[in-house]
């Protein structure tokens, strides 16, 4: 067997969201080898839905919970998982090839399951002001608008029920919708009425939306009468523009190697899910349809991998080549297995900081990492130096001896300069330049672990052609990661910034959850999260996987 061949998976599933991970679990559940490929969040989409009351089977749930069930069952029948970025294929011939940004891995066959993005809308302003004021997600900055008018783009499900989560929040909410009515089922039309805090307008477009550093004027109309409305908010105050309009699938990847629809949707057969291309299925919200939900996502990837089946079994037969399950039933660790996400419920536990299910992936962690870690703690007399040290004590007990702590504080810590309180991971003596301000729990939880493993080395595995990128960083580079812990978008750019950091000695990242850091948030006037400085110069937002992180420290 040709040497490349070694570590030939029956399937690998491109992106794992609700149709990823159900077709792994039933390609794994049927004794097939099947890696998924995922380069954000286990998850997908719907994790950054906090309630999701409309899939059967679960009464009410965070979409991250049920995802992580997903997961967890495809786990437990022997899937593998990759967090990389699938940056092209190769679909001719019996044996595919998935290149990553982890390196190439080669199938039988393959099940395109890459969802979804948000759509932009291309109002005048809605560029500049993005992160200022434009946001796209409602869990991850709906906070930065408490006390502040809100307007919400969009006439379909999401701004329906997001504009109601948003109300958590804002004073007010005016949903701007483009056509006469709705498009939304009547219980979800209903509760919008029944909120007084929220307002619609139909038939309505902005025009343009304006301001400082913020936004502080909005003009739309209504496209019927093309009378304009101007709003500004009372003197010295911003607002916020929340943009649900839709999503575009994420088909960049295959195309030219699959037929694509008019609006750039894989085209499958309605029946098996086929694709043009032989052995190449797709899955979920990146497949025309009338209804993009989570159910239908994941009987999508029940159907794409029981017709992949029986592919795989022709081309094993054909070729001889059988690829091995892996023998170890569950390895959630860091080299092939991001672990499960956790959540700040998870983290922080009734007795102790950590619960028996994180402990259990710690356990996975720890004994891979390299070297001793230690965790400086630059302390304050703020009551959240209390916790962080109480959370580090806790993780470094729980580590084998791979970490200790060192608490700095008084004039020591102001001596090291930099904000506190802050936590800079040290190795052989040096500080490795990933630090974490405030307490690494919550969304965070999991960057901060990975961080650690990339910083012990040998850390996750990434392809020679990303190495020599990161190596090339010649000129000192300071990156600062603004975060919230209850951020789903922000692990992945303070991962893919550690990761840079962890590899290139010139490079430093450090992360800082706002809510202990007002200052920086008013410095930057950061009204979305992630929000990444990089050598104190314009902020960028949005996640950013390490590929994209690299793109902007060489822009
Ligand atoms: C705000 C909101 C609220 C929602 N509420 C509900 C609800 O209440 N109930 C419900 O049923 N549905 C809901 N949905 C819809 C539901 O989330 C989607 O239908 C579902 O997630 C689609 O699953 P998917 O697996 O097809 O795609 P996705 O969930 O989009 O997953 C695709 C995955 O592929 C990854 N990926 C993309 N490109 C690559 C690449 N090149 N390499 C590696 N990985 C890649 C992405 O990172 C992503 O994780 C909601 C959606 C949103 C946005």
């Amino acid at each position: 067997m040709a040497d490349d061949l070694k570590d030939l998976y029956d399937a690998i599933v491109l992106g794992g969201g609700p149709a990823g991970l159900t077709a792994a679990l039933y390609l794994a559940r049927a004794r097939y080898r099947v890696l998924v490929v995922e380069k954000e969040k286990f998850g997908g989409q719907i994790t950054i839905t906090a309630d999701v009351v409309n899939y059967p089977g679960v009464e009410r749930g965070s979409g991250e919970a049920i995802t992580k069930t997903m997961r967890q069952q495809a786990i437990n029948f022997g899937a593998e998982f990759l967090v990389a970025e699938a940056t092209s294929l190769d679909v001719k011939g019996d044996i595919k090839t998935v290149h990553t940004s982890a390196g190439d891995r080669k199938a039988f066959g393959l099940i395109v399951a890459t969802g979804a993005q948000p759509r932009t809308v291309g109002f005048k302003g809605e560029e500049e002001f993005k992160g200022h004021g434009v946001a796209y997600c409602a869990t991850c900055d709906g906070e930065f608008f408490t006390g502040l008018d809100v307007f919400v783009v969009g006439g379909g499900l999401a701004a329906a029920e997001e504009s109601g989560f948003l109300t958590k929040y804002a004073r007010h909410v005016t949903i701007l919708v483009r056509d006469a009515a709705m498009n939304v089922p009547a219980s979800a039309l209903q509760a919008v009425e029944a909120n007084d805090k929220i307002t619609v307008l139909y038939n309505t477009e902005i025009v343009e939306l304006t301001g400082d550093d913020t936004p502080r004027a909005l003009r739309y109309k209504n496209n019927k009468t093309g009378e304009e409305t101007s709003y500004a908010p009372p003197a010295g105050e911003t607002f916020g523009v929340f943009v649900f309009a839709g999503y575009v699938p994420s088909t960049a990847i295959v195309k030219g190697l699959v037929e694509l629809d008019e609006r750039g949707y894989v085209v499958t057969d309605p029946a098996t899910l086929a694709t043009n291309a032989p052995g190449v299925y797709a899955a979920g919200d990146v497949r025309p349809k009338v209804l993009r939900q989570m159910v239908t996502a994941t009987a999508d990837g029940a159907i794409a991998g029981t017709e992949l089946e029986r592919d795989i079994a022709a081309l094993q037969e054909k070729t001889g080549l059988v690829p091995k399950m892996p023998v170890r039933e569950v390895d959630p660790s860091a080299t092939s297995q991001a672990p499960a996400p956790a959540t700040a419920a998870d983290v922080v536990g009734t007795s102790g900081f950590f619960t028996d299910d994180i402990k259990a992936q710690l356990n996975t962690v720890f004994p891979r990492m390299e070297k001793p870690l230690v965790l400086r703690a630059v302390l304050d007399a703020q009551p959240v130096s209390t916790e962080l040290q109480g959370f580090l004590s806790e993780l470094a007990g729980l580590s084998g001896g791979k970490l200790s702590v060192d608490v700095v504080t008084g004039q020591a810590a102001i001596d090291l300069g930099g904000l506190t309180p802050r936590v800079d991971i040290m190795r052989d003596g040096t500080d490795t330049g990933l630090s974490f301000g405030g307490v690494p729990g919550g969304h965070e939880f999991n960057s901060f672990v990975l961080g650690l493993y990339n910083a012990a080395g040998p850390g996750q595995p990434l392809d020679d052609a990303t190495r020599a990128r990161i190596a090339a960083i010649a000129k000192p580079t300071d990156i600062r990661i603004l975060v919230s812990l209850s951020c789903t978008m922000c692990p992945e750019t303070v991962l893919s910034s550690q990761r840079i950091a962890s590899l290139n000695p010139k490079v430093t990242a450090r992360a800082y959850d706002l809510s202990h850091f007002p200052a920086l948030r008013e410095q930057y006037n950061v009204m979305s999260v992630p929000c990444i400085l990089i050598d104190d110069q314009e902020p960028h937002f949005g996640k950013k996987s390490l590929p994209q992180m690299l793109d902007l420290l060489e822009g």
